[in-house]
């Protein structure tokens, strides 16, 4: 595929733990877009105490799904920045088939377009494995694992110096559910996006670098300068 982008609107697909948030960040600097993440707006809102946030704790601390209009709201919010008329890197979201129709109406009333749908595929017992290792920035949201791309003091932030937790949902019996919860209501996306000529697979089991490459090279290298 030979396409550039001036703009870009991409969506990350893939379950918990297939290395989303830091593809995104790499792709959000490659084509100087911002990372939009559900799950670190919706964290934010919790840390915030925010009446949203207290709606949507309980279902995360679950591994369910927070409603789809609670999500919407903050989705729309956040595309409507200016920072984001070229473009976003869509991390989360959106998660079941009601969700994407959504999204294509808050592109459409922004005059936007999604160019491209990338799907990160890695199986289940990496997973579960990953998100053991995991840590989570309490203060910033960046994520470090432990085996894989470990912070250099041990326990803190290399951005921000704040403490590194392991994330309540994921600790094992959560991730189950939030697979669950993938396996049932986000992978009809695939097919979805699939017949509408968008969807790129990439390979997640590879280290980190080899992915972001494998994804660049499906949907396009970003316009130079
Ligand atoms: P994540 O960081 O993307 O794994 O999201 C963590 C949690 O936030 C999920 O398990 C859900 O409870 C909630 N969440 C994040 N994004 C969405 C979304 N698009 N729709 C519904 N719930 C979401």
């Amino acid at each position: 595929m030979t396409s550039i982008y001036r703009s870009l609107n991409l969506i990350l697909l893939g379950p918990p733990g297939s290395g989303k948030g830091t593809q995104a960040r790499v792709l959000a600097e490659r084509y100087d877009v911002p990372h939009v993440s559900t799950g670190d707006m919706l964290r934010d809102e919790v840390r915030r105490g925010t009446a949203l946030g207290r709606q949507a704790k309980e279902m995360m601390d679950r591994g369910e799904l927070v409603p789809d209009h609670v999500v919407a709201g903050i989705v729309l919010r956040r595309l409507d920045q200016e920072d984001a008329t070229r473009g976003v890197i869509l991390d989360g979201y959106p998660r079941n088939v009601e969700q994407a129709g959504v999204l294509d109406g808050i592109l459409a009333e922004l005059g936007r377009t999604l160019e491209r749908v990338a799907l990160i595929s890695v199986p289940d017992g990496e997973i579960v494995r990953r998100l053991g290792a995991r840590r989570s920035c309490t203060a910033c949201g960046r994520v470090y694992n432990l085996e894989l791309s470990p912070p250099s003091k041990p326990g803190a932030c290399d951005g921000c110096g704040g403490p590194l937790e392991l994330r309540d949902d994921d600790r094992e019996p959560v991730v189950r559910e939030r697979l669950r919860q993938y396996r049932e209501k986000t992978t009809p996306l695939v097919e979805f996006y699939r017949a509408r000529g968008l969807l790129v697979e990439v390979d997640g089991a590879q280290k980190m670098e080899a992915v972001a490459e494998a994804i660049v090279e499906a949907i396009g290298a970003p316009v130079a300068g």
